[in-house]
């Protein structure tokens, strides 16, 4: 069984990266931001981290990678037109598949992460998703989308693109499809969602709930059947009305 651990970086973008161990403590990184978080919690574990895969070229999601690779030899992963002075040693593409496991489980099954091509934040996005057991299950979504919202288009991105990358996700998730995304704007995404749609009680319930005492923001993902009631820009009727928000929420 696949682990993953949610780390939350200590910056003021509050950045989410993604650390996966396989059964063999073989380690793979999404986005990684702090290369010595990411070696102490391998080290402990005397694990080894096999690959650094990389949604986009921001700063914040590439900032610990090299090091990282220098460390333990890894390879980084990124779209062949990623945008940054990292040396990317494996270029990936839509339906490229790449294995986490060495062996196949009791049931027959490798995991493996399916890349997706998802330009819009910027034009070298891709999202990865998990497959284990045969499944889809959980869909790394870097700046494309985050729990009730979408990335903004301000740094190379193109909010018409984004659109059509909305599109095509949408024929691609299935409702129970976790979302684990590259930011935790949650509360700030909800109360926008809430100013488009004002009587929609699942807005203010899921409000409600990241803002109860026992709300942990690091073990919350939403799926994307949540995210087709409560997240505006999976609601949007058209590009048109998609685009409307999209320039409301830059200036929110
Ligand atoms: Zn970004």
């Amino acid at each position: 069984m696949i682990k993953i651990e949610t780390i939350f970086a200590n910056n003021s973008l509050s950045n989410y990266y993604y650390l996966i161990n396989n059964e063999d403590n073989e380690f793979f990184v999404i986005d990684p931001f702090e290369s010595e978080v990411v070696t102490q919690k391998i080290k402990k574990m005397n694990g080894t981290l096999k690959s650094i895969f990389l949604t986009h070229g921001h700063h914040d999601h590439i900032r610990g990678a090299l090091e990282l690779k220098n460390l333990f030899n890894s390879k980084i992963l990124g779209h062949n037109i990623l945008n940054t002075k990292i040396k990317i040693d494996q270029f990936v593409k839509e339906d490229d598949q790449i294995l986490l496991t060495n062996e196949r489980n009791a049931n027959g099954h490798n995991s493996f992460l399916t890349v997706i091509e998802t330009p819009g934040h910027t034009k070298d996005h891709v999202c990865y998703m998990l497959n284990e057991n045969n499944k889809d299950q959980l869909l790394f979504t870097g700046d494309t989308i985050f729990q009730a919202g979408v990335g903004n288009c301000h740094n190379g991105g193109d909010p018409k693109v984004l659109y059509n990358t909305i599109l095509k996700l949408k024929n691609i998730l299935t409702n129970d499809i976790k979302i684990y995304s590259g930011h935790d704007y949650i509360e700030n995404n909800l109360l926008f969602a809430k100013s488009i749609d004002a009587e929609n009680y699942e807005i203010d319930k899921t409000l409600k709930l990241i803002r109860s005492d026992q709300f942990i923001n690091i073990d919350y993902k939403t799926t994307y059947e949540l995210e087709k009631r409560i997240n505006v820009f999976f609601k949007a009727k058209n590009m048109e009305e998609f685009l409307k928000y999209r320039e409301l929420r830059n200036s929110w």
